[in-house]
C-alpha cells in the first residue's frame, strides 16, 4: 500500500493504545471510489426484495454482535457501558428500519394529458459518509442504511480517534452477504479522504456529522459539482424550565440532558434557563442530581459517565472554565490515567460569556434565570445553533407555543428524548441541512425521476 500512515487508537479511560489502523491516502480512497461505483450498477438493479433480505441479514448479524461491539465502543470512546450497549441496539434498529425501504420507495402517478406520467425515486450513486468521534456506531449506521436502502453505494470515513465499530459494522455487512464494494469502511483523515469525497466526481452526495466550521467547507467545496450534503453539525440547545413544571423532575433529569456522553453530544441542552421565580429553587434541587453522577470506569455497569475522547478535547473544554469562573458546583471525576472533567455548574453566568455562547462539547452547563414566555424564547432563540431542546412546563398550550417558538430541529416536553430511529432528526440555522432517520432520512438519498409514457396512436 501506498501513502498510508498509522494511527494509534488509545483507550480514553485508561490512555493506552488499543490497536493500531491504517490510514488511507488518496490513492487507496480513489481506489475505494472506484469499487463503489462499479458495486453501484449493479446494487442498484439487486431486487428490492432481495435488497430488503440482504438489508435484514445484515441487522440480524449486528444484534448478534452487540455485546462485542459495544465493548469495542466502551475502549475506543470512553462510552459507558450502558450506552454503547444502547448504541449498538440503535445501529440493528436503524438498519432493520430501512430494511423495509426497498419494497416501499413509492413513486407517483401524475394525471397529464396525452399519456401518462410517473416518477421514480432513483439513487444517487456513490455516498461518502464522514463521521465524527462522539457517537461513531449510531452516527455511521443513521447514514448507511437509508442510503444502501435506497440503492446508493456507501463509503464510510469513521473519526480518526474511533475507528473500530465502523471497521466491524463493515465486516459484519459483508458476513451478512452484502456484495463487495456496496459498503466500505476507509479510516482516514478528514482532510485527505474526507475532503476527496468533497472533491471526487464520482462521490455524488456526502453525508457529515462534525463540527459547524467543517461543516461548511464541506458545503463550500461540495458546491463546486452541486453535490448534495446532509450536515448534522455543532449545537447550544436550551433546557427551558417554567415555574409551574414538575421542578423535582426538571432538576433530577437536566444533569443527564447535558452530561451524557460527557457532554460530548450535539443535542446537549447545555444551557438551563429557568423561570426568575424559582431559580434558587431549581438550583437547589439541582445540586444533588449533579454531584449524584457517577462518573468513572464505563466497563461498570453502575457508571453513567465516562472520560472525555482525548488530552487535546479535555484542553479545549477546560478553557471554558479558567480559573475564578463562576462554579456553582460541581460532580466528581477520578485521578490517575483517562482524559477526566468532572461535571461542572456555571452560575450566574453572563449573557456575552463564551461559555454561555459557544458548543463546549463537554460536561460543562450553564445557568440563567428568565422573566416570563417572550423573554425564553429569546435568549433561546439568540444563538447560530438549532438542534435540540426542551420545555418543562404543565401548562399544554404554552408548551405547544413555546415548541412553535423554539427555533430548533428537535424538541422535547417535559422530557430530554431527540432521537427515535422512527422520527426525523436535524438542525435549524447553522445546526445543520436536512433530516437523517424516520421517513425523512430516504430522501436525502434519492432523487426523483419524472417520465412521461405517450399514449398517442
Ligand atoms: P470535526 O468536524 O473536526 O470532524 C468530524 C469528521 O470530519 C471527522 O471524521 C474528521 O476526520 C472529518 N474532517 C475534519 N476535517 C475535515 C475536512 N477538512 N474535510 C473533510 N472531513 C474532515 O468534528 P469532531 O471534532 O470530530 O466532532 C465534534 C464536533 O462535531 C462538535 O462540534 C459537534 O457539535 C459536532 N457534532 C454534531 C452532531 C450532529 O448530529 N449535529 C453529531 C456529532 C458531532
Amino acid at each position: 500500500m501506498t501513502e498510508t500512515d498509522l494511527f494509534e487508537v488509545v483507550n480514553p479511560a485508561t490512555e493506552e493504545v488499543i490497536t493500531t489502523v491504517e490510514l488511507a491516502g488518496l490513492a487507496e480512497t480513489d481506489a475505494a471510489v472506484a469499487r463503489a461505483r462499479a458495486a453501484f450498477d449493479t446494487w442498484r438493479r439487486v431486487a428490492p426484495a432481495d435488497r430488503a433480505r440482504l438489508l435484514r441479514s445484515f441487522a440480524a448479524a449486528v444484534d448478534a454482535d452487540r455485546e462485542h461491539l459495544a465493548a469495542l465502543e466502551v475502549a475506543n470512546a470512553g462510552h459507558t457501558i450502558g450506552n454503547a450497549r444502547w448504541e449498538a441496539g440503535n445501529a440493528r434498529d436503524v438498519i432493520e428500519y430501512y430494511a423495509a425501504a426497498p419494497e416501499r420507495l413509492l413513486g407517483r402517478q401524475i394525471p397529464v394529458s396525452g399519456g401518462i406520467d410517473v416518477t421514480f425515486q432513483e439513487p444517487i450513486g456513490v455516498v461518502g459518509v464522514i463521521v465524527p468521534w462522539n457517537f461513531p456506531m449510531p452516527i455511521a449506521a443513521w447514514a448507511l442504511a437509508p442510503a444502501l436502502a435506497a440503492g446508493n453505494t456507501v463509503i464510510v470515513k469513521p473519526a480518526e480517534l474511533t475507528p473500530l465499530t465502523a471497521l466491524r459494522l463493515g465486516e459484519l455487512a459483508l458476513q451478512a452477504g452484502i456484495p463487495e464494494g456496496v459498503l466500505q469502511i476507509l479510516p482516514g483523515r478528514g482532510p485527505v479522504v474526507g475532503q476527496r469525497f468533497v472533491t471526487h466526481p464520482d462521490v455524488r452526495k456526502v453525508v457529515f456529522t462534525g463540527s459547524t466550521r467543517v461543516g461548511k467547507e464541506i458545503m463550500a467545496g461540495c458546491a463546486a459539482q452541486v453535490k448534495p450534503v446532509t450536515l448534522e453539525l455543532g449545537g447550544k440547545s436550551a433546557n427551558i424550565v417554567f415555574a409551574d413544571a414538575d421542578l423535582a423532575r426538571a432538576a433530577a433529569t437536566a444533569p443527564y440532558a447535558v452530561f451524557d456522553n460527557a457532554g460530548q453530544d450535539c443535542c446537549a441542552r447545555s444551557r438551563i434557563l429557568v423561570e426568575a421565580s424559582v431559580f434558587e429553587d431549581f438550583l437547589a434541587l439541582l445540586e444533588p442530581a449533579v454531584r449524584g453522577v457517577r462518573v468513572g470506569d464505563p466497563t461498570d455497569e453502575k457508571t453513567e459517565m465516562g472520560p472525555l475522547i482525548s488530552a487535546a478535547h479535555r484542553a479545549r473544554v477546560s478553557s471554558y472554565v479558567p480559573d475564578g469562573s463562576a462554579v456553582a458546583f460541581r460532580g466528581s471525576a477520578p485521578d490517575g490515567p483517562g482524559f477526566w472533567y468532572p461535571p461542572t455548574v456555571l452560575a450566574p453566568v453572563r449573557h456575552d460569556d463564551r461559555a454561555f455562547i459557544e458548543e463546549i462539547f463537554g460536561p460543562v452547563v450553564a445557568v440563567v434565570p428568565f422573566r416570563d414566555e417572550q423573554d425564553a424564547l429569546r435568549i433561546a432563540n439568540a444563538t447560530e445553533y438549532g438542534l435540540s431542546g426542551s420545555i418543562w412546563t404543565r401548562d399544554v398550550g404554552r408548551a405547544l407555543r413555546v415548541s412553535r417558538g423554539v427555533d430548533a430541529g428537535n424538541l422535547s416536553v417535559n422530557s430530554h428524548s431527540s432521537v427515535r430511529y422512527t422520527t426525523p432528526f436535524g438542525g435549524f440555522k447553522q445546526s445543520g441541512l436536512g433530516r437523517e432517520l424516520g421517513p425523512d432520512a430516504l430522501d436525502a438519498f434519492t432523487q426523483t425521476k419524472n417520465v412521461f409514457i405517450s399514449t398517442e396512436e
